[in-house]
């Protein structure tokens, strides 16, 4: 059985009394039960917001029923892809009113938004949680709210000291800090693989077939795991990978999995950065293997958003968790008028699909100064700091 998570959103029609929707939501209950599926159901007053979870065929089908009832039209899926655990499970399907006009809630079992958010859950990470939050916020009911969410926590510049306990493997690799300003610490690092003498991976791969560089791509990610797990660091680990590797070599992502497994770092704690434009060679294809991946619990990130051409269109079919906005639409940009409209928009767009924004190559204050007041959380570049590669120079190769 394949997980499956469905989120959409709806607007209750006028003539079905609001009054009526604990009952209705109680039925629902026992009808997805039967079918195992669970999640919650969101209301405002004037939209839904339902998350369902449960195997493939059965979330499709009862989607096709939610489609044909009269309650409610405008009905827009919002995210539809398998997951590797159930995020709701032990709340069924609760009904939970996110306004404050909603007074004299009829039953108990009706739940405030702020209780749903403040309980200690795992899943406060997820897409899903963050959509429900966007949801909660209006972006997807009142269409041209411009909410303010400036944060007004600046910093000082600071570098960031890395652990650089690192052991020889057959492959080396830099790692660059993903800074994160809200929580003030470094959540995630990017292995940047490196010749032996230090050559770039322009370098290394430019003298490579096509077919050399997918083994070489995959091979060296075993080596840069080992060399994250070896660190202090109990962050994310980003790898680059082109999407030709994990074509080309049978079971990649399961490998990988293993791999970590193997060495205790949960696929939870990775993410698979893929650039655009290799990606959208063969989408379809491309698309079963990012299904594949996210089903493991790996995150994906799209790599140098913004360089290329396919970028839209390649954002709403993969969704990915992170979306990594290229230097060339970073640099300078409290200078560009143009340039700011695009990460404005970037992040709008974003934020209502419950997917995280990374600024990469930040190079100045000015420009981190920029993006942070837009609400831009994550951030890679050398004003924070550059690829470190440690200690781990080649002596001891296996
Ligand atoms: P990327 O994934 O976008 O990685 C970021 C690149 O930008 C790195 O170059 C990094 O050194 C550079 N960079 C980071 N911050 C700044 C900054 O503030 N300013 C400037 N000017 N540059 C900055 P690097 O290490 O040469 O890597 C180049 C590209 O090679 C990577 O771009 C990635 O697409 C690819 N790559 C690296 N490792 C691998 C790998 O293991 N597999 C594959 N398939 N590709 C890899
Ligand atoms: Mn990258
Ligand atoms: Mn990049």
């Amino acid at each position: 059985m394949q997980l499956f998570q469905l989120i959409y959103k709806s607007k209750k029609r006028e003539n079905f009394p609001s009054e009526f929707i604990p009952k209705f939501t109680q039925k629902l209950c026992s009808r997805n039960e039967a079918k195992g599926i669970t999640g919650i159901l969101l209301f405002d007053g004037e939209y839904f917001l339902q998350v369902l979870e449960g195997d493939q065929k059965q979330v499709m089908s009862l989607m096709s029923q939610i489609e044909a009832d009269e309650r409610h039209n405008e009905i827009t899926v919002i995210l539809k892809e398998p997951i590797p655990k159930r995020e709701h499970r032990d709340w069924g399907m609760k009904l939970i009113l996110t306004s404050k006009n909603l007074i004299n809630p009829l039953t108990q079992e009706i739940i405030k938004i702020t209780d749903y958010l403040r309980t200690d859950r795992s899943v406060d990470t997820s897409k899903a949680s963050k959509i429900i939050q966007a949801f909660t916020n209006g972006l997807w009911t009142n269409s041209n709210s411009s909410e303010e969410r400036q944060s007004d926590k600046l910093l000082d510049s600071q570098i960031i000291a890395l652990p650089t306990k690192l052991a020889a493997e057959k492959h080396c690799f830099a790692f660059q800090p993903i800074y994160d300003a809200y929580n003030e610490q470094i959540c995630c690092l990017e292995g940047l693989i490196r010749g032996d003498n230090g050559e770039s991976p322009a370098e290394i791969f430019s003298g490579l077939t096509k077919s050399e560089v997918y083994t070489l791509d995959m091979e060296s990610k075993f080596s840069a795991i080992n060399h994250f797990c070896r660190q202090e660091f109990n962050g994310m680990l980003s790898l680059n990978l082109l999407p030709g590797t994990l074509f080309e070599n049978q079971n990649a992502v399961y490998k990988l999995v293993e791999h970590c497994q193997g060495r205790g770092l949960a696929p939870e704690r990775l993410i698979f950065e893929i650039t655009e434009q290799e990606a959208f060679i063969n989408l379809g294809d491309f698309m079963l293997i990012v299904d594949q991946i996210r089903a493991t619990g790996i995150k994906v990130a799209i790599d140098d958003f913004g360089s290329g051409y396919a970028g839209l269109s390649l954002l709403s079919k993969i969704q990915p968790h992170i979306l990594k906005i290229d230097r060339s639409i970073i640099s300078k940009i409290h200078l560009s008028g143009p340039q700011q409209a695009i990460v404005e928009a970037m992040k709008h767009i974003s934020d209502r699909l419950g997917i995280e924004v990374v600024a990469e190559g930040v190079e100045t204050l000015n420009e981190f100064d920029w993006l942070l007041q837009r609400g831009i959380q994550y951030y890679q570049g050398y004003y924070f700091a550059s690829p470190m590669s440690g200690n781990f120079s080649v002596v001891d190769k296996n």
